[in-house]
Order: C-alpha cells, then sequence, then structure tokens
C-alpha cells in the first residue's frame, strides 16, 4: 500500500498525495476552495459529473485526522477505478460516474490537523496564542487555529448553541467546543459553505471520529429521504442511527446543510477509541466502510 496511507496524514504529505492522484488520474479535477487562518490551501477532489454532486469531508476536528486518510483512501480507490475502467464492488464505475459526482474535501481544518500531528510549532505566529488557551484546558485540541470549533462555527441554531457553551463554561477561544462570536466567521467555514452553495451539492457527509455512529437529523427541514439513506447507510457497515443531543445538537456542518439547503446532510462518526485513533485503524475501519461510501455517493 501507499507508504501515505502508513503515517498521520500531515497537511505537506497530504497535498503531496492530492497531486499524485491528479497524477495518475487525469480526469479528477483538485483545487483550493479557500484558505486556513494560516494561510494553507484547504483542497478538494472531484470526480464524476460534478453537476449532481454530493460532498464528503473531513478533518474539521484536529484529533480527528484520520477521516482525512479514509477520504483520500477511498477517493484514490475510485479514482483508480475510473481512469481503468475497472468494477468497484460489481459497480461499473466509469458508467455510473457519467451521472453522478464526488466533491471531496479530506481536511477542512488543516491548521488544528498540524497542531495535532507535529505540535504547536506548526502554528507559526499564533504558537503562543494557541500555548496559553491549551494551559487554560485539560482537553485535547480539536479547534482551529484561532481556537474555534469549526464544527460549531456554521449558521444552525447558533444563538441556542452559544447558550449552551455558556452553560457549559465555555466563553472563549478554547481547545474545543467554543464555536466563535458569529456563525461563519472562519475561513476555513467559510470555504466550505462556498463549495456547497457554487456546486448546489445534493448531500453531504461529514466525516468524524469517534462512535461508529450515523447522524441524519436537524430539525423541522430534515428530508424525508434522510432517514431512509441514513438506515441503508448504517446497514451496509453495521453503525447505529442515533439522534443529536446537548453541544453537539446545534451548529454543526450537516446541520447548516440541512436547515439552510433543506437537503440531507449527515454526520458519520467513524472507528471506536480516544482520539487520535492509531493510524493503524485505517484498514479495518476502511473495510467496513468502503460500501457504505460507495452507496452515499451512488444512491
Ligand atoms: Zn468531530
Amino acid at each position: 500500500m501507499d507508504e501515505y496511507f502508513l503515517e498521520p496524514p500531515s497537511y505537506d504529505r497530504t497535498l503531496r498525495q492530492c497531486s499524485r492522484i491528479k497524477l495518475q488520474n487525469p480526469e479528477i479535477k483538485l483545487f483550493p476552495i479557500g484558505k486556513s487562518f494560516l494561510g494553507r490551501k484547504i483542497y478538494a477532489l472531484a470526480i464524476g459529473n460534478t453537476k449532481n454532486a454530493v460532498l464528503f469531508a473531513g478533518a474539521f476536528h484536529a484529533q480527528e485526522w484520520l477521516t482525512c486518510s479514509l477520504l483520500m483512501r477511498f477517493f484514490q480507490e475510485l479514482a483508480g477505478a475510473y481512469t481503468q475502467n475497472r468494477l468497484l464492488l460489481e459497480v461499473d464505475i466509469r458508467n455510473t460516474l457519467r451521472e453522478k459526482g464526488l466533491i471531496c474535501i479530506p481536511m477542512v481544518n488543516p491548521d488544528g490537523v498540524e497542531i495535532a500531528i507535529n505540535g504547536t510549532k506548526s502554528a507559526r505566529h499564533m504558537q503562543r496564542y494557541v500555548e496559553t488557551i491549551m494551559k487554560q484546558s485539560d482537553k485535547k485540541w480539536q479547534a482551529n487555529v484561532r481556537g474555534v470549533d469549526l464544527n460549531h462555527n456554521f449558521d444552525a441554531g447558533f444563538r441556542e448553541l452559544q447558550r449552551l457553551e455558556r452553560e457549559s463554561g465555555i466563553t472563549g477561544p478554547a481547545p474545543t467546543q467554543y464555536g466563535g462570536t458569529m456563525p461563519h466567521s472562519e475561513w476555513e467555514t467559510r470555504a466550505v459553505v462556498g463549495v456547497c452553495r457554487s456546486f448546489r451539492v445534493r448531500r453531504v457527509f461529514a466525516f468524524h471520529s469517534q462512535g461508529e455512529e450515523i447522524f441524519y437529523e436537524y430539525g423541522e427541514h430534515t428530508p424525508p429521504s434522510s432517514r431512509l439513506i441514513a438506515e441503508l447507510l448504517a446497514d451496509s457497515c453495521g453503525y447505529r442511527l442515533v439522534q443529536n443531543n446537548g453541544l453537539a445538537s446545534h451548529g454543526g456542518f450537516k446541520d447548516w446543510f440541512i436547515d439552510k439547503m433543506h437537503r440531507p446532510g449527515f454526520t458519520i462518526e467513524i472507528g471506536r477509541g480516544q482520539n487520535p485513533l492509531p493510524i493503524q485503524d485505517l484498514n479495518p475501519i476502511y473495510s467496513r466502510l468502503l460500501e457504505m461510501m460507495l452507496l452515499a455517493v451512488i444512491i
């Protein structure tokens, strides 16, 4: 297997691997969708008919970088089947992707992932800032470099989320669960929102770790088809369907997508254990989720 998948997916290694996938599969697209606060470009890979695409996104949370490895591995395999006109799980990929497409953002939060993998030095001029926030908490760093939790920063029930955060004693930048002063205040959030709007994506799948769970609801705008799709996905991999609760119930990417675009959005919590899940978990998780991810693209 590729060396890339044997180690944690640092930003530079991931970017090199994206370029390699593009080189081996000239028909796919690789393009920046925006930048992180520290100026690292956030990339998307796309394949098939992008006018009728679903979106996969991973590594919103710094410690959840295994979701990036998983999405890279899936995209690489899908692209390989497309280029070489091979079947994948008995699906004719080339034919299927004439109609349907996949846009994949493997690393939404590059600054956070760099802090998780390579330490606070990677935060450059923000190093002292990050270290100061770290000292005030015993929680692991999940946020972007500004101490904003990207999956609390989307425009869905934001006021209610702020109230819940304050009740839990979170009132400013923190390693995890602080949603910022207003929705979409962060560059990374706006980059993801921009892709959804400009491609008018049909569905979104946000990858997190861990728990082996699938979330599919958000309030009154949850489309009727969401539950059926979620059941199909859950059946294929044996993950549990769950409902939102507490601090995880507003401000998330899939919440915003359902609430504002009125289309199905899902959160998939991969794996089981303590974040960060070790890179050795990639193989078993990939085997278990391959069919589910393919279904998510083609149904
Ligand atoms: Zn997460």
